[in-house]
C-alpha cells in the first residue's frame, strides 16, 4: 500500500513538473547548475618495476588528455633549490667556474624556467590550450605542500590533463641526454609518445621510477647542459633564438600527438644508453 501511495505521489510529481511554466522550469535548471561539479579524478596505478632497469623506450603511449583541460607546463627544480634535487649547475658554472646565470638557483632552474615560459608562448600563439606554474618560492621542503610542482602537477594530470616538467640533464660524463621521461600514474599519454618522436625516450622506470612520473607528470630532457647548447644559451646574442627554437619543437610535438591521437608511433632504436633515440 505503502508503495502504491508513493507512485501515485511520484506520478502526481511528474504532472507537476511537466505542467509548470516556462519560468518555474528555468529555475530549477538554474539550482541544477548550482550544484557544485564533481570532477572526475582519476586513480594513480603504477606498473610494477622491471627486475632488470629498462632501456629505451619500454612503453606505449595511447592515452589523450582530457579535453578542455589545458596543457600545464612545469619548471623543474622550481621549488627545490638550496637542498637535494636541485639541478644542475651545468658545465660553464660546475667545471669552467662561471658565474651561475643567477645567485642562489641552479641554471639549470635558470634555463628551465626561461624554456618552460618560452613553451607556453610559443604554443599560444599556435593556438594550444596551456599554461605554465611556479610555485614562486624557491625552498618548499615539504613534497605534499600544496604549491609545489608535484602537488599542482598530480592535481592536474588526476583530472585528466597533460603536464610536463622541462628539464637540462648534467653535463658528460653524468648526464644521459635528451629525451622523455613518461609520465606513469594514470597510463601511458600520447603527448609523452610525440615528444618521445621529437626528443627520444627513456624508459618508464628509469631510476626506479622518479617522483614526478609517480605523479603523472612527465619529464622532458631536453639535452646535456654542456657544449654548444650551453654556449649558446649563455651567449645573449643567441640566447632567444636558442629558447624558441627548443619551444617550438616541444610545441610542434605537442600539436602531434593532440591531432594524430593514439595513430601516432614514435619508432626508436634500441641502443646501449638508457635513453633512445627516436623518429
Ligand atoms: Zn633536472
Amino acid at each position: 500500500m505503502l508503495i502504491l501511495v508513493r507512485r501515485i505521489g511520484l506520478f502526481l510529481g511528474l504532472v507537476s513538473l511537466a505542467a509548470m511554466p516556462v519560468s518555474a522550469a528555468g529555475l530549477m535548471e538554474l539550482l541544477d547548475s548550482m550544484k557544485p561539479v564533481r570532477e572526475q579524478r582519476l586513480v594513480p596505478q603504477l606498473p610494477p618495476v622491471p627486475r632488470i632497469p629498462g632501456r629505451g623506450k619500454n612503453w606505449s603511449g595511447d592515452r589523450m588528455p582530457t579535453e578542455g583541460v589545458p596543457i600545464l607546463v612545469l619548471a623543474g627544480h622550481a621549488d627545490s633549490q638550496r637542498m637535494d634535487g636541485s639541478g644542475t649547475p651545468g658545465k660553464a658554472v660546475g667545471v669552467g667556474g662561471a658565474s651561475p646565470m643567477q645567485r642562489g638557483i641552479t641554471d639549470e632552474l635558470y634555463w628551465n624556467l626561461l624554456t618552460a615560459k618560452a613553451v607556453v608562448a610559443e604554443g599560444t600563439r599556435q593556438g594550444l590550450e596551456i599554461t605554465f606554474y611556479d610555485p614562486g618560492v624557491r625552498t618548499i621542503r615539504n613534497a605534499q605542500d600544496p604549491r609545489t610542482n608535484w602537488s599542482v602537477g598530480y592535481d592536474h594530470a588526476s583530472k585528466g590533463g597533460y603536464a610536463v616538467e622541462i628539464h637540462y640533464d648534467a653535463y658528460a660524463p653524468y648526464g644521459i641526454g635528451p629525451g622523455v621521461i613518461p609520465a606513469v600514474a594514470f597510463g601511458f599519454s600520447v603527448m609523452d609518445e610525440a615528444l618521445a618522436k621529437e626528443f627520444g625516450a627513456y624508459p618508464y622506470d628509469y631510476r626506479g621510477i622518479l617522483g614526478a612520473p609517480r605523479r603523472g607528470i612527465s619529464m622532458l630532457e631536453i639535452g646535456l647542459l654542456d657544449g654548444a647548447l650551453e654556449r649558446k644559451l649563455r651567449d645573449p646574442s643567441q640566447r632567444d633564438l636558442t629558447l624558441n627554437q627548443i619551444a617550438k619543437r616541444v610545441v610542434f610535438a605537442l600539436r602531434q600527438g593532440l591531432e594524430q591521437g593514439p595513430s601516432l608511433k614514435a619508432i626508436c632504436a634500441t641502443s646501449a644508453s638508457i635513453n633512445a633515440v627516436c623518429r
